[in-house]
């Protein structure tokens, strides 16, 4: 099995030193395990977090040891009867061609829906689409009639939440994203009311523009410039859910914070933060809602795929950059 490892901590942007690539040879099944070889493993923006040994939610990623994380793949040999040859399964053993574990690390999944691969179950079917249906709607408690403002409005999660804003009912939604294709992208293909490109000038402003009449509900996956420009444009009452900060996920000095939070005083705000990990009882909701949305064509999504899993690294330093559109996953031939 050609598996990825971590073995330095990155200060700063991650570099392909810190990162090798291992050949693991994996011995005969043991009772009570399969073999799975992957289909599409996942690279997200957390995992940035987990390459330091710092306090957080979720343990540091271990030197010398296998990258983990989501991943989608096939049994292709099994000593469970729940389990057999074929099933699609999803795990968390992450960057791997080949992972051979007991069948409990496995969740069996349906075939993925008509025209889609099984990297749904990864993106706009899974995490990313999940994390953007609680935290718009359990976390910042959207509302019918609402306007609502996505930062990293053109990855997985901000291309769902504008979707699902429009689905619930939200009045107006208002998208940032890196490039003028995204934003393109933004009103033509995902729905949104407004979009502009943060790097075009101060997101303030640009915001402002985009939302005369104020914000009731902030998504955030972005924090700095982006939280600052929400505070100031939020109206009485708004909701903001603090999902990511990717904008200093890579920073090496404390990174300056908003400097009008005596908004939340005065316009009486409520910033919620959330981790996905504690909200996986709406997955039934979510997969409910979701899986009628997909099939019926009222949810669309894209992913940008990079091939072989020598490239994960490529991967996960694409998507940290703005490479990807909508979910970042590495295809394993
Ligand atoms: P995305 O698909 O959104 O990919 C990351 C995107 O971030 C890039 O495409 C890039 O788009 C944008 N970006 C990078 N640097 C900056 C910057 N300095 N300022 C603004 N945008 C930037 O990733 P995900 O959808 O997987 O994750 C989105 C956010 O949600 C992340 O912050 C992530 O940590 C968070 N998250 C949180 C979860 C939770 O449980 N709280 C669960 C899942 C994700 P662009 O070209 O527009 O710059």
């Amino acid at each position: 099995s050609t598996q990825i490892q971590l073995v330095s901590r990155p200060h700063g942007w991650p570099t392909p030193d810190d990162f090798r690539t291992a050949t693991v040879e994996y011995g005969d099944l043991a009772p009570g395990q399969v073999r799975v070889r992957n289909e599409f493993i996942s690279v997200d923006p957390y995992m940035r977090g987990r390459m330091i040994d710092t306090r957080s939610y979720i343990p540091p990623f271990r030197l010398d040891e296998t990258m983990t994380g989501g991943a989608v793949g096939r049994v292709v040999e099994t000593t469970v009867d729940e389990l057999p040859v074929g099933t699609l399964v999803s795990h968390q053993y992450g960057w791997r061609d080949i992972v051979q574990e007991d069948a409990a690390g496995f969740r069996a999944l349906p075939e993925p829906p008509a025209g889609a691969s099984s990297s749904v179950y990864l993106g706009v079917l899974g995490m990313t689409g999940l994390t953007a249906y609680v935290g718009l709607l359990t976390i910042a408690k959207m509302a019918p009639g609402d306007t609502v403002f996505v930062s990293g409005a053109a990855g997985a999660v901000g291309t769902a939440v504008g979707q699902i804003a429009h689905l619930k009912g939200a009045k107006r939604v208002i998208g940032s994203a890196g490039s003028a294709e995204k934003v393109a992208l933004l009103t033509d293909r995902y729905g949104f009311d407004a979009a502009f490109d943060y790097k075009d000038g101060p997101v303030r402003k640009q915001l402002r523009e985009a939302a005369p009449d104020g914000i009731d509900v902030y998504f955030d996956n972005v924090g700095g410039d982006h939280l600052e420009a929400a505070l100031d444009s939020f109206n009485d009452g708004g909701r903001a859910a603090l999902c990511g900060a990717i904008a200093q996920y890579n920073a090496t000095s404390r990174t300056p914070g908003p400097s009008n939070m005596a908004n939340i005083i005065t316009r009486g705000l409520t910033l919620t933060g959330f981790t996905i990990g504690h909200y996986f009882d709406q997955a039934a909701d979510f997969n409910r809602e979701m899986g009628a949305w997909f099939a019926d064509g009222e949810v669309v999504h894209d992913e940008t795929v990079v091939d072989g899993i020598e490239n994960s690294v490529d991967a996960f330093l694409g998507l940290m950059r703005g490479a990807n559109t909508g979910k970042m996953v590495v295809r394993i031939n």
